[in-house]
């Protein structure tokens, strides 16, 4: 198998990286990683070799970090992280964005102490007496990450175009920005009209931005750059325990057994319907099972309200790592697009086992959604999440049909491979926009 699967290396370059995250991309290229730290004491050398080049009143901030595959199995201890960084806000962020760890300077500028109430949506893990740990989940991570100072915009151009030409030396022809900021759509008609990038782009915005997106796209829109959605939430992510699941997980902190919901399908459907009555498509992160049931849901409220007119334009579910059996059919049967990152499964393979094992013939199943009759590259969508993960194509190809690492005999349901010629049609083609 592995000889086959390695044997992808001359795969027809025209591709599509449908979810990818532009702006962080650019900024990850230039930010401290700790991608590749093998326990917490390796990050904390890195965090203080940054701190100690930063500047007074910087911050540091380091994303990236893989506390699963980390030998102590935890984040680092405050008090650790406080003794080499001192009085310099600093972040380590979890590779899946949606954790991150501050030290007692970033607390402090972030007002985060003993008598602070969770955010709504957001965890602030403490310790037995109540005193947060500096671990923060959610809505208290994206809102204390991003009290750290954004690159000024002077640079912007300078690090999209370098997320740019990151893809296209990949290989790819057509990148999607999941969450694409308000200036994102002019800085991008800025570098397709001065040919500083080849790509061909499709952006969907935060969800309240679409009326916004929708009235000022006319200013920047060209046949190779489009608004193409709005993009909602409606769960966290497995490593963070915070996806919602149909069943508890195995491994879960009191009060997140089933994860953390973020939205019901009422809602969902009309999110839906926000986007569409602009004739706007709608992107949604759903990670665990009940978060794609609902989001189903939803999409069968609305197109029960849509009546024949259907659902138009597209309806993308993202991410989808675990489906039930009995939601399959219904991707298919409502027209819904899947648009998933096999290479997930590479980075996950600890965390699935720990916190979904009993149920792993559930995880990822490429096979039953194409068997239930979705398209490679139509309706069965590739991407990377870059930078959550690396953007090279080849780990999900491998992830797609192998399901395993190279060299690794630890397989996550086999049964759900694919063929790889289906693997690569999913990254290729122009999606239907
Ligand atoms: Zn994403």
């Amino acid at each position: 198998m592995d000889a086959q699967v390695l044997n992808v290396q001359s795969p027809p370059r025209r591709l599509r990286e449908a979810h990818a995250h532009l702006p962080w991309l650019g900024r990850a290229l230039d930010m401290l990683s700790l991608e590749d730290c093998k326990s917490a004491s390796e990050a904390i050398d890195r965090l203080a070799a940054r701190a100690a080049a930063t500047p007074p009143g910087a911050w540091v901030q380091a994303h990236s970090a893989r506390v699963a595959g980390w030998s102590e199995g935890g984040w680092f201890d405050r008090s650790e992280l406080d003794r080499v960084t001192g009085q310099t806000p600093t972040l380590a962020m979890s590779f899946d964005h949606h954790a991150v760890f501050a030290n007692s300077a970033a607390l402090l500028r972030a007002g985060i102490g003993p008598g602070t109430p969770d955010p709504a949506g957001g965890i602030i893990a403490r310790d037995r007496n109540g005193e947060p740990t500096g671990l923060l989940l959610e809505a208290a991570a994206f809102s204390t990450w991003a009290l750290a100072p954004e690159p000024p915009e002077s640079s912007r151009s300078e690090l999209i175009a370098r997320a740019a030409a990151h893809l296209e030396g990949l290989g790819f022809v057509e990148a999607h920005d999941l969450f694409a900021p308000d200036w994102l759509g002019p800085l991008l008609a800025d570098l397709v009209r001065s040919g500083r990038t080849g790509l061909r782009f499709g952006l969907y915005v935060p969800l309240d931005a679409i009326e916004t997106a929708d009235a000022g796209r006319k200013a920047w829109e060209s046949d190779r750059l489009r608004l193409l959605g709005g993009k909602i939430f409606t769960d966290g992510t497995l490593n963070s325990r915070t996806a919602w699941m149909l069943e508890p997980y195995l491994d879960a902190p009191p009060g997140l057994e089933l994860g953390k919901p973020l939205m019901r399908a009422g809602e969902i459907a009309a999110a839906i319907e926000r986007c569409s009555r602009l004739g706007h498509g709608i992107a949604m992160h759903a990670i665990g099972d009940g978060a794609v049931r609902a989001c189903l849901d939803g999409i069968e409220i609305r197109q029960r309200a849509a009546g024949a007119r259907g659902l138009k334009p597209d309806v993308r579910i993202e991410h989808c790592e675990l489906i039930a059996r009995s939601d399959i059919a219904r991707f298919a049967d409502l027209g819904v697009i899947a648009s998933v990152q096999p290479c997930h499964l590479l980075a996950d393979i600890e965390a699935l086992r720990a916190g979904v094992g009993d149920r792993l013939d559930r995880v990822m199943p490429w096979r039953d959604l194409l068997e239930a009759g979705l398209e490679p590259g139509k309706t069965l969508l590739f991407g990377s999440d870059v930078p959550v993960v690396r953007a090279e194509p080849e780990d999900s190809i491998r992830a797609a049909v192998a399901r395993r690492r190279a060299g690794s005999e630890l397989a996550i349901a086999p049964e759900q491979a694919i063929g790889e010629p289906d693997a690569w049609a999913c990254f290729g083609g122009t999606a239907r926009a």
